[in-house]
């Protein structure tokens, strides 16, 4: 049986009342983006967050330097489409110059990637995860109401030109628009030297209309994979706190990562904490609460003050995301103004 801390006596740093401690901070950098996957937003896009609830280059940099003084070992930069932060070059700058210097990793769709990857890396980001979930050229349009398919292309081979490695790719398996072609991006990823990694779909669409029966599980995928590869799981030691369950495809070195985040979530062994673009605090995807940080920052709170308002959002983590309990509710936020 695992025990747990004593609850009375907290800890120092980003811990929680179940022992686990945040070492992963994802950073929104803007809730803006240029695609419109039909899964994520409605065609006209959302009501974007004025500029003035943004938080600027200066104060992300104030609380990202806090965060990593407080234990944050790896920082992810992402959305909205994290590119379209014209500032986003200086940020990592700013973020790479911190002390303890963390890993820096963004998450995006690849649009304009390769346009920028070589000035990212010289600027201090270290990998990039592209969002990719069908490799033609229809279903991408259809899937995200933008012809941008060969942009993603080349915004990918930019990043692995300019050493943003391993370069993964991360698809979420819908029924009905690419479940069938699940093995077509793996073997397209296989050729490239992209890791792959599927995602199941969560609810966290700005429409409200996930629908659990609808989804398409990690053993699903796996199977399919199954029909062409022989997949071999790599030892669960090997995965810490990766929410991926990897696997060699025909024996590797190559291998293919499927994320179960509604049918085996991994709670247990998270370490992340999220910042909004607009300075908010979130301790999970799936909070119905968030601590802000942009009032008391602009108010003139000390580093200590806001580190207190870190940690104390850290410390009601819930034990796990509740997805499939009778009173689970969908976060307001969607995911493109939490950043995923
Ligand atoms: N724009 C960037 C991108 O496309 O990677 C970063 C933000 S996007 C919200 C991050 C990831 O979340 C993408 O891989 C996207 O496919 C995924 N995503 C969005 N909605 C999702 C959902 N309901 N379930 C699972 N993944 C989702």
């Amino acid at each position: 049986m695992t025990r747990l801390p004593d609850p009375s006596v907290r800890p120092a740093g980003l811990a929680d009342q179940f022992g686990r401690v945040a070492r992963d901070l994802r950073v929104s950098v803007t809730d803006r983006c240029n695609l419109r996957c039909t899964y994520c937003m409605p065609a006209e896009g959302l009501p974007w967050m004025p500029r003035a609830e943004m938080l600027t280059d200066e104060e992300m940099l104030r609380i990202i330097g806090l965060f990593v003084r407080d234990g944050i070992t790896q920082v992810r930069l992402t959305g909205g489409e994290p590119l379209l932060r014209r500032s986003l070059v200086d940020l990592v700058a700013g973020i790479a110059a911190l002390e303890p210097r963390p890993k820096i990793a963004m998450t995006t769709n690849g649009v304009g990637l390769e346009r920028v990857a070589h000035r990212l890396k010289d600027a201090g980001l270290d990998r990039v995860n592209v969002s990719l979930d069908t490799i033609d050229s229809q279903t991408f349009t259809r899937l995200t109401r933008r012809d941008r398919l060969a942009d993603v292309e080349a915004g990918l081979k930019a990043a692995a030109d300019a050493g943003l490695t391993p370069v993964k790719v991360n698809a979420v398996a819908m029924r009905g628009i690419n479940d069938e072609s699940v093995a077509d991006v793996l073997a397209w990823c296989l050729e490239r030297g992209y890791e792959l990694r599927f995602i199941e779909q969560m609810p966290l669409d700005a429409q409200h209309a996930w629908d659990r029966s609808d989804m398409i599980t990690a053993d699903e995928i796996r199977e399919r994979l199954s029909r062409r590869w022989e997949l071999t799981p790599l030892p669960a030691a090997d995965r810490g706190s990766a929410p991926a369950e990897r696997f060699l495809v025909d024996g590797g070195p190559e291998t293919v990562g499927i994320i179960a985040s509604v049918s085996a979530p991994f709670c247990a062994a998270c370490d992340r904490t999220r910042l909004t673009a607009d300075g908010q605090v979130r301790n999970c995807l799936f909070s119905t609460t968030e601590t802000d940080l942009r009032g008391p920052l602009r108010e003139g709170a000390t580093d200590d003050e806001l580190l207190a308002l870190m940690r104390g959002e850290m410390w009601r983590k819930r034990r796990g995301h509740g997805i499939g309990d009778p009173d689970f509710v969908q976060p307001d936020r969607p995911m493109s103004a939490i950043g995923g």
